[in-house]
């Protein structure tokens, strides 16, 4: 199994991200998905866990049959917050003993109101850690460029992510739609000392309703002149898509001409808008660039 943080040392970077599905069409989707995005030979793919715990086992069943029947580098992401040390211990011993090496480290969201359980964590931090005493997984944190939502103000927001980005081999950073934003964030990293790698995350709108509210609970702007670009043709669906993918080949285009370590896409658990994406910019394995980029 390869480590993130090597494969990054090493050049630039391609990878995707799936969530757990939660029902039996759309585990087949997530299937077609997975067969359709393996000839791009990702870097890596990483498969998002469920506040509090809540799909700790669908990400590990997901994670186990990426690493044993594609040939794809599988990186499961594990929160801490709403959860007690043993449970975490627990998982994180497991990933060890299926052979993984890459663990995306986050804190998640405090669960909310009635049955809120016992929490051992606060932040991603604590996370890192525990993960880097229980083996030699190559470590990945989140960054949010437009600041994590809770975050009372940039400079602590900034501080505290360098400190986290300090301890992990390298960042991912949630989804957002102005290449400077991205930058911006380097520039502050860099003001304090930090230059791990952080992959840009990008996210191809194909429904504009969702991405909207995704945007809003993560604390990421979506540009009026994007949406409203986009409502125009909202009754059009293959409309929104085409410009949805334009807008995301424009932007991860930008980020690589500026020099990232990779990018991230955030797949939704569909192939189609992302195969386009590396067919307009040439990405994926060799010989099949057009383009070189
Ligand atoms: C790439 C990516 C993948 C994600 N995947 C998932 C997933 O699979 N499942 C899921 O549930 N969520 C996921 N999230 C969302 C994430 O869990 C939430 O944003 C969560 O609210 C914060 O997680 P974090 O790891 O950024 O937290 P932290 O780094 O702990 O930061 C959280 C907040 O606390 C502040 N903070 C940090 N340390 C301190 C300190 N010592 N003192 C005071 N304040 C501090 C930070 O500035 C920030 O405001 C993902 C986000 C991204 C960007």
């Amino acid at each position: 199994m390869v480590r993130i943080g090597e494969l990054l040392a090493a050049g630039r970077t391609l990878s995707f991200e799936f969530f757990p599905p939660g029902t039996e069409e759309a585990e087949r989707t997530l299937e077609k998905t997975l067969i359709e995005l393996e000839p791009l030979a990702p870097s890596f793919v990483s498969v998002t866990y469920g506040a509090g715990g809540s799909t700790r086992d669908k990400t590990r069943q997901i994670v186990v049959h990426i690493a044993r029947d594609t040939s794809m580098t599988p990186m499961p992401h594990l929160t801490c917050v709403g959860q007690s040390r043993s449970e975490v211990v627990e998982i994180v011993r497991r990933y060890r003993e299926l052979g993984l090496v890459n663990i995306l480290a986050l804190a998640g969201d405090p669960p909310k109101g009635e049955g809120e359980g016992p929490s051992d964590f606060r932040y991603a931090m604590e996370l890192i850690e525990l993960v880097r005493s229980l083996g030699d997984f190559s470590v990945g944190v989140a960054a949010h460029p437009e600041l994590h939502p809770r975050s009372p103000d940039r400079e602590s927001d900034r501080r505290h992510l360098a400190a986290k980005l300090r301890e992990a081999d390298f960042a991912i950073t949630q989804f957002f739609f102005k290449a400077e934003v991205y930058l911006a964030m380097l520039d502050e990293l860099a003001a304090l000392r930090v230059d791990k790698p952080v992959i840009p995350g990008v996210i191809p709108v194909t429904n504009v309703n969702q991405v909207e509210r995704f945007a809003r609970l993560a604390g990421a702007e979506f540009p009026p002149d994007l949406a409203q670009r986009l409502y125009q043709v909202g009754d059009r669906p293959e409309e929104v898509r085409r410009i949805g993918v334009e807008v995301a080949t424009g932007l991860t285009a930008e980020l690589l001409d500026a020099g990232a370590p990779g990018v991230h896409f955030y797949t939704l658990n569909s192939s189609r808008a992302t195969r386009e994406i590396a067919a307009n910019l040439g990405l994926g394995p060799p010989g099949r660039s057009p383009n070189g980029r």
